[in-house]
């Protein structure tokens, strides 16, 4: 018998290429978010990097009783005001001397309790003379000024789960737990792609009807804030074949393939071609129902690497919105992140705004109010080519379609791309 082809799925295309509503695309694109590897790092090369396991505490922290204060080691009890000195206990070595009634030992802040000492007089409660300190504090009580053993951390807390970002309080604690090497998530590799015939590079003249390519700076921008190596960054001509062995090469490495234009309805929108003909890709959707950012093809490699491909829109500002909506949000959900989406809060508009025909996402400016509430402001005109639209924007304002107008204090919902500023 004759091999057969095999038959290929149904593809519904109506269903395909429906709008999707931004959460249900940004669910799609989480449905197929695989978590990243894990690797070992040295702690001095881990700032900012993803912990990919849990981490318990090894050992108790301080692991000595130790001082808070300068000041004198002392027996609490002792209710003399005379007590000779049997020496200076510094931070980093132990004295051999023993605490009694009668006695105490000069300590300075960090250093551990000498044996027999239960308490620390501040030095500011104290006289020195030749051989003893007075005491001019009434009443010792036995703790004072000790941090006890494992009074910071016990042993066997959990310190950090998985998923925490390791800043400097986080990467502190890990140091002074001892912990070094530490496991992270490995970076998500990105490749990002501009394709059009129009491009230039940014230091190129331009000729009649080109333009520079500014999408990909934009994107490389905004991965590198999200921990992202790119692999490989570069422009790609509006050309089928070319375009088809870019997208096999960079899908063969790359966790994340992210291309801007050609996705609209245009003839030489190819990207849309390519990706809906590509072996082994299924696409998933095609069009959002949002403003901007209609256009946008994610996608997934079937083969071993299983990558997420996102086509975005070619307008600048199209493409940032929706790398902030579904790409974030997918890189932080790959890293293991407890928090993936980026705040949403109301707040109160201070101009009319207009609604459109589909989820709009203007860029705003929230400022918090001399009373305490936040109030909006957009930025200007919301053209997607309208780069300035994100300049000093701190939020999205997220504006459903309707009839009729949103008037000034009206209350919408922004998503928080950074804190609120001071009205
Ligand atoms: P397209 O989606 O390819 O039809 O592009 C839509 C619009 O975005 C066109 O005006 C393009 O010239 C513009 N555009 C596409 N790619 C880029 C880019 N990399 N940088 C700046 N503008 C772009
Ligand atoms: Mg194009």
């Amino acid at each position: 018998m004759p091999d057969q082809m095999p038959s290929q799925p149904t593809i519904d295309l109506q269903e395909l290429d429906r709008m999707r509503p931004p959460d249900e695309a940004r669910a799609i694109v989480l449905d197929h978010v695989r978590c990243l590897p894990e690797e070992s790092v040295p702690l001095a090369d881990a700032s900012w990097r993803v912990l990919a396991r849990d981490l318990v505490a090894p050992e108790d922290h301080p692991p000595f009783p130790a001082s808070t204060m300068d000041g004198y080691a002392v027996v609490a009890a002792d209710g003399s005001p005379w007590r000779e000195v049997l020496g200076e206990q510094m931070a980093g070595a132990l004295l051999d001397v023993e605490v009694t009634e009668g006695t105490a030992v000069r300590i300075m802040t960090g250093a551990p309790m000498p044996p027999g000492a239960d308490a620390v007089v501040r030095v500011e409660a104290t006289e020195p003379t030749e051989g003893h300190v007075i005491i001019h504090q009434e009443e010792v009580g036995a703790g004072d000024n000790i941090r006890s053993i494992g009074s910071d951390v016990r042993r066997g807390d959990r310190i950090l789960a998985a998923g925490a970002v390791l800043g400097p309080a986080e990467i502190g604690l890990v140091a002074g737990m001892g912990i070094n090497p530490v496991v992270v998530r490995r970076r998500p590799r990105v490749s990002v792609i501009s394709t059009g015939d129009e491009l230039v590079e940014p230091g190129d003249a331009v000729g009649p009807g080109q333009i520079r390519d500014s999408n990909r700076f934009s994107l490389v921008t905004a991965l590198r804030a999200e921990g992202a190596e790119i692999t490989y960054a570069g422009k790609a001509p509006d050309e089928r074949a070319a375009l088809e062995a870019l997208f096999a090469e960079r899908i063969a490495s790359d966790d994340v393939v992210i291309t801007s234009g050609g996705v609209s309805m245009g003839d030489l929108d190819l990207v849309k071609a390519v990706l809906f003909d590509a072996p082994d890709v299924t696409v998933h959707f095609r069009r959002l129902y949002m403003k901007p950012g209609k256009p946008l093809n994610f996608a997934t490699a079937g083969g071993a690497g299983s990558a997420l491909i996102f086509g975005l829109p070619g307008n600048p500002v199209s493409s940032l919105v929706t790398f902030e909506l579904l790409i974030r949000t997918a890189l932080r959900a790959m890293a293991g992140m407890p928090a993936i989406e980026r705040p949403r809060v109301p707040v109160t508009l201070s101009h009319e705004v207009a609604p459109t025909d589909r989820i709009e996402f203007q860029r705003a400016i929230v400022a918090v109010a001399p009373e305490g509430h936040l109030v909006a402001r957009a930025t200007g005109a919301q053209a997607s080519s309208r780069l300035q639209s994100f300049l000093g924007a701190n939020a999205l304002l997220v504006i459903p379609p309707r009839e009729f107008p949103y008037p000034a204090g009206e209350r919408v919902d922004a998503i928080l791309l950074s804190a609120p500023v001071q009205a």
